[in-house]
């Protein structure tokens, strides 16, 4: 499905959203009234963000949380917009949530991430969404399961609704790390690849559990590429009530903007452009020596394939594959390569050689 879809298209957002990047700030959740708009005030001062969140249905993982404010906030969120020259932005999980948002003018919708993960809902969504010019901004479902970003980003575009983005908020880490949800940014390249005129704004609060990590995240975010960023920013961090741990000042948002480097996404400049080019050569031609040196080790573990059945051997021999990780990271490490990036290459290339070998086990045999 090629989608052509671009903020550009909804005409009210030219004006007030051509630069680039695109900032949305606000607090995780609406809390009161005071809170809504002396953040919304101290925000607006910040000449880049242009679209003020606040979350008013909170989903919560358990139940006993603070779940949100509820409908009274939007009514604080229509002051928010009388008061200041942001638009406004809030998460809907229901059609009542639509509904109610369109009552009160809310500029721009987005569907969190565990609405995301259900296609159910997300249809629900789509279905309250037919005929209605509204942008909607769409976070990555909880798991790193492209096709399901990819499903509700086409659910929402068949409504007819050209102005979406896609928000990338990380993933639910079951690996160990210091972020509430691991970025693994080579998701949203390829959501980028299917979509190429899909903006992708990227959620560093959400990705960094931490106000610590917020700036680096959102320099990784600009140094992808990415066209804009979500940032959680309450006018007292301390007293919130959700993500306590993650929300700047509306000072500190300013000093991370201030100083995000925002590099250019090509260059016109001649030199710049051939000697990238000479580099690139050399990488195509590491790239092909590097696949033909795979295939000839394919080609080996074939016929170890063909010696292990004629003697009736396992395919699997755990010693040898200690062995060859042990040395190969020690090598790697020797060579300056990251021990986790060979662990993950070795783990492929043996998964790829089992398969071939199970192949020639049973050729010509049912399994
Ligand atoms: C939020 O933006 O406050 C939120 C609940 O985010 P997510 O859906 O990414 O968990
Ligand atoms: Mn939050």
């Amino acid at each position: 499905m090629s989608l052509s879809i671009s903020f550009k298209h909804y005409s009210n957002w030219n004006a007030k959203l051509k630069d680039k990047p695109l900032i949305i700030a606000g607090p995780c959740s609406a809390e009161s009234e005071e809170q809504v708009l002396k953040t919304a005030k101290e925000i607006d001062k910040i000449k880049l963000v242009k679209i003020y969140r606040a979350g008013i249905w909170k989903p919560r993982t358990r139940p006993g949380s603070f779940d949100g404010i509820g409908t009274i906030a939007l009514k604080w969120l229509q002051k928010v917009k009388e008061q200041t020259s942001l638009l406004t932005t809030v998460e809907v999980a229901t059609p009542q949530h639509i509904e109610d948002c369109l009552k009160h003018n809310v500029d721009i919708l987005w569907i969190g991430a565990r609405t995301t993960s259900n296609p159910f809902s997300v249809q629900e969504l789509a279905n309250a969404l037919k005929g209605v010019k509204i942008p909607v901004m769409i976070k990555n479902p909880i798991n790193p399961d492209l096709q399901l970003w990819s499903g509700a980003i086409e659910r929402i575009a068949n409504t007819g609704i050209n102005t979406i983005a896609a928000i990338h908020r990380g993933f639910y880490p079951f690996e160990k790390t210091n972020f509430r949800n691991i970025p693994k940014w080579e998701v949203p390249i390829e959501l980028k690849t299917r979509f190429p005129n899909l903006p992708i704004i990227c959620d560093p609060s959400h990705i960094s559990g931490k106000t610590k990590y917020v700036a680096e995240i959102s320099q990784k975010a600009m140094d992808m590429n990415m066209d804009g960023l979500m940032i959680e920013t309450h006018c007292c961090p301390e007293q919130a009530k959700s993500d306590i741990q993650q929300q700047l000042t509306p000072e500190q948002l300013q000093h991370l903007i201030e100083n995000l480097n925002i590099r250019n996404s090509s260059s016109d400049n001649i030199g710049f452009i051939n000697i990238l080019e000479q580099y690139r050569d050399q990488i195509d031609s590491l790239d092909m020596q590097m696949l033909e040196l795979l295939s000839q080790r394919m080609d080996i573990v074939e016929e170890i394939g063909e010696y292990k059945k004629e003697n009736n051997v396992t395919i699997l021999q755990l010693r040898r594959w200690e062995n060859i990780l042990r040395t190969r990271i020690e090598h790697g490490s020797n060579l300056n390569l990251p021990q986790d990036f060979i662990k993950k290459l070795l783990q492929l290339v043996h998964k790829a050689s089992i398969q071939k070998q199970t192949e020639v086990m049973y050729k010509g045999k049912k399994k």
